[in-house]
């Protein structure tokens, strides 16, 4: 998971606004830090982007991302998203006010950006993965994944409030490693979290209980950076096993 905020000594802070993770350094899913704090081998070889949905937290980074590689493309970056968040994107974001339409535009090699439409809860490969998108229950529609390549699957739920489909797909995979799941808000603030269609720390304890392999570990992210130490210490107290937070900047692998 891509930092997103820095500390006072400059370096990566554990405070997320927003959220990019990267995949074997080649493919993002979400783009929302995926400019401003990729490296330099992400951003050479990045070139298929995942987006769960478009709320700014999950593309702010893109337009940028695309800036910055458009004289030096070999070959176009490929968004991957539905064909509701195709239209969003190239009527609020790409639309030459807020920033250029990329989609019609070429450097002296390729074309600069492809779409490429997945279907929401359908099967789709990039490169050298599959992922599966289950429908989650958010704001707009929205999209948690299943990642899977040879060595296993990992699930992302992307933001959502409370859900069943998400933990039923999760409870169908053999090869399971990890669920990373939101958890945005503290218990305080649940109305607030029922209305944005996020998660509280009481609310994800009743997701986890859905998930049947407790033996796979549970890594939480999307935690609002404002009450960050209230919801890390709400789930620290609801002494749930297997469940820790997924730290920004650290490699793991499942
Ligand atoms: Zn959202």
């Amino acid at each position: 998971m891509l930092p997103s905020t820095i500390d006072e000594s400059g370096g990566a802070s554990p405070r997320q606004h927003l959220l990019s993770i990267i995949i074997d350094d080649r493919v993002a899913i979400d783009a929302g830090s995926l400019a401003f704090s990729c490296t330099d081998r992400q951003r050479s070889q990045i070139r298929d982007i995942v987006l769960s949905h478009t709320h700014l937290d999950h593309i702010a980074g893109l337009p940028m991302f695309i800036d910055d590689l458009f004289a030096t493309l070999t070959e176009p970056i490929c968004i991957h998203a539905t064909r509701q968040m195709i239209e969003t994107l190239e009527r609020d974001v790409f639309n030459w006010s807020i920033y250029p339409r990329f989609s019609e535009l070429s450097n002296h090699n390729t074309s600069v950006v492809e779409y490429r439409e997945y279907e929401r809860g359908g099967k789709f490969d990039v490169k050298h993965l599959k992922i599966q998108s289950v429908p989650v229950n958010h704001q707009v529609n929205a999209s948690g994944f299943i990642i899977s390549d040879n060595g296993g699957s990992v699930a992302i739920s992307g933001d959502t409030a409370e859900t069943d489909d998400f933990w039923t797909v999760c409870n169908s995979i053999r090869d399971l490693r990890a669920v990373l799941v939101e958890c945005a808000f503290p218990n305080e603030l649940a109305d607030l979290a029922s209305v944005s269609y996020h998660l509280t720390p009481a609310r994800l304890k009743r997701e986890i209980e859905k998930l049947e392999n407790s033996g796979c570990p549970v890594f939480v992210i999307n935690i609002k950076p404002m009450y960050r130490s209230q919801v890390v210490e709400q789930i620290a107290a609801a002494r749930l096993p297997k469940v820790e937070i997924l730290e920004v900047g650290k490699v793991y692998e499942w």
